[in-house]
């Protein structure tokens, strides 16, 4: 390994074997967070001592025989900050949680704290996972690693960053519309979200509960499945975590999908020009590795964002109601005369950002009496319809693919303040990534290509992503399909 950080897999190998101590290697990760942490504003909070502990006690644990239950051991690793540990604070990137600390650690988290990895710290995110830009943090916006006046994408802005940069091998984010994929897009890294209900979303601060996943960011498609496979799998404090059986992911992740079928929609206009290259070279390198690709059609992708936008600030609405200032997080002073209304008020308004309080309101909105019917219902329907056209396209009576091949943005990386005054902007960022949180299904998006120039027809290197979407509960085959087109770009390890 020429850069000891660049593959977590690669890490946990030298680890088990002896040849690398966790101490050392999470050195270097805390290192790196020290010099380029602070100009990219990733991290929310670093863990420095405590991560040097940690990574004592698995080299310990190594020595006393336990390398075989710890396939990421010695793995440095970063964690949104929208999920709980039981040290540290979890702020969700909010004014409202700045001082919260959770009393309990997220299962995901948990499962590869137990599996060997190290959590050098906390990153930075848009509000509640309320963004596309990173720029709706309560805490300023994160930086772009490969050029800081533009941002990195959202709202797992910070996980992004600090995997783009190299500070560390791996990530964990949340993807409620896309914001694993898109962040992970826009900054060159892999980004997987599991089909709905494959990870336990206790201790995962809550923004949209149907359509919330937790995930992986890497910098390639083995270590994204090697951290998913650690996390998969059913958990009693979260009821819709899924008793599917989970899967070895890493075993067959090289073996070629044989009569491989990827789908390819037609979409028209919306993207980049260099988006659309890189989609077609995409499907060429698919092809070349013996797929057969496939017309189908991406169901309902101009009403998708629509839908999206109901029904994740309905939910939201609903969930930051447990926000009123007496159970956790910020308190506004309201005196001894105030009332306890007052208090409410107060305490939400000073606490909420300007975007979480856009998505409440819109979700008060269309949940309210007589226009539910009109905007809440028909976003429902909609979500059926666009997981129906997605069964359809896997069925083997019909087109039978095994993923499907779209692109994850319209664009590649934008700047800083290009997209805050238009909201409807920003959202239609989300445009390819949010049909397969409203179907469930899983998708990973990796790197495939570089723009020429960015959407103001400026010159601009900047990493183009290509997204897979797949079967549900089959992120065996998608990972596969993943490797096969990573090969083929020679990107990533
Ligand atoms: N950008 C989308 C939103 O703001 C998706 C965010 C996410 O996946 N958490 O809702």
């Amino acid at each position: 390994m020429s850069d000891p950080l660049s593959s977590a897999t690669g890490i946990a190998d030298a680890v088990r074997a002896g040849d690398v101590s966790a101490a050392e290697t999470v050195a270097i990760a805390l290192g790196r967070v020290e010099d380029g942490g602070a100009g990219l504003n990733a991290f929310l909070e670093v863990f420095a001592e405590q991560a040097i502990d940690q990574a004592r006690a698995v080299d310990t644990r190594i020595a006393g025989g336990d390398a075989d239950r710890m396939p990421l051991a010695g793995v440095p690793i970063a964690v949104k900050d929208n999920i709980a540990l039981a040290w540290g604070r979890t702020t969700a990137g909010s004014r409202y949680l700045e001082h919260y600390r959770s009393p309990f650690t997220a299962t995901a988290a948990q499962r590869l704290v137990d599996a060997g990895a190290v959590v050098v710290g906390k990153t930075n995110m848009d509000e509640f996972g309320m963004g596309s830009s990173g720029e709706h943090s309560a805490f300023g916006p994160t930086r772009h690693p490969l050029d800081p006046e533009r941002a990195p994408g959202g709202s797992s802005s910070g996980s992004a960053a600090a995997v783009g940069a190299g500070m560390v091998p791996l990530a964990l984010g949340s993807d409620t519309g896309g914001s694993i994929r898109q962040p992970a897009a826009l900054c060159g890294c892999v980004g997987l979200k599991p089909t709905y209900g494959r990870v336990s979303r206790y201790g995962l601060v809550a923004y949209a509960s149907s359509l919330d996943q937790i995930g992986p960011l890497a910098s390639s498609v083995r270590d994204a499945a090697a951290c998913l496979a650690v996390m998969s799998g059913e958990d009693a404090r979260d009821m819709t975590s899924s008793a599917h059986p989970v899967v070895d992911l890493i075993g067959g992740l090289e073996t070629p999908v044989e009569k491989l079928r990827v789908g390819v929609p037609k979409l028209h206009g919306g993207m980049h020009s260099d988006v659309s290259r890189a989609m077609t070279d995409a499907a060429l390198a698919l092809k070349t590795a013996g797929a057969e690709i496939v017309d189908v059609e991406m169901p309902f992708v101009d009403e998708a964002v629509s839908a999206y936008y109901i029904v994740a600030p309905a939910e939201a609405s609903s969930n930051l109601a447990r926000y009123d200032g007496v159970r956790y997080g910020h308190r506004a002073d309201v005196g001894l005369g105030g009332s306890i209304e007052e208090m409410y008020v107060r305490s939400r308004s000073e606490g909420f950002g300007p975007e979480v309080k856009r998505r409440v309101m819109l979700g008060a909105h269309v949940l309210s009496a007589g226009y539910q019917d009109a905007f809440y219902l028909t976003a429902l329907k909609t979500r059926r319809l666009i997981r129906a056209g997605f069964d359809a396209a896997f069925d083997p009576a019909g087109p039978g693919v095994h993923a499907i091949l779209t692109p994850v943005t319209p664009g590649p990386a934008f700047r800083l303040g290009e997209k805050t005054g238009d909201p409807m902007a920003m959202y239609l960022e989300d445009v390819f990534t949010v049909t397969a949180n409203l179907a469930g299904l899983p998708a990973i998006s990796l790197p495939v290509g570089w723009s020429k120039t960015d959407a103001q027809g400026r010159e601009a290197k900047l990493p183009i992503g290509a997204q897979l979407i797949g079967r549900p509960f089959d992120e065996a085959t998608l990972v596969r399909v993943a490797r096969m087109l990573e090969m083929q770009v020679g990107w990533g390890g």
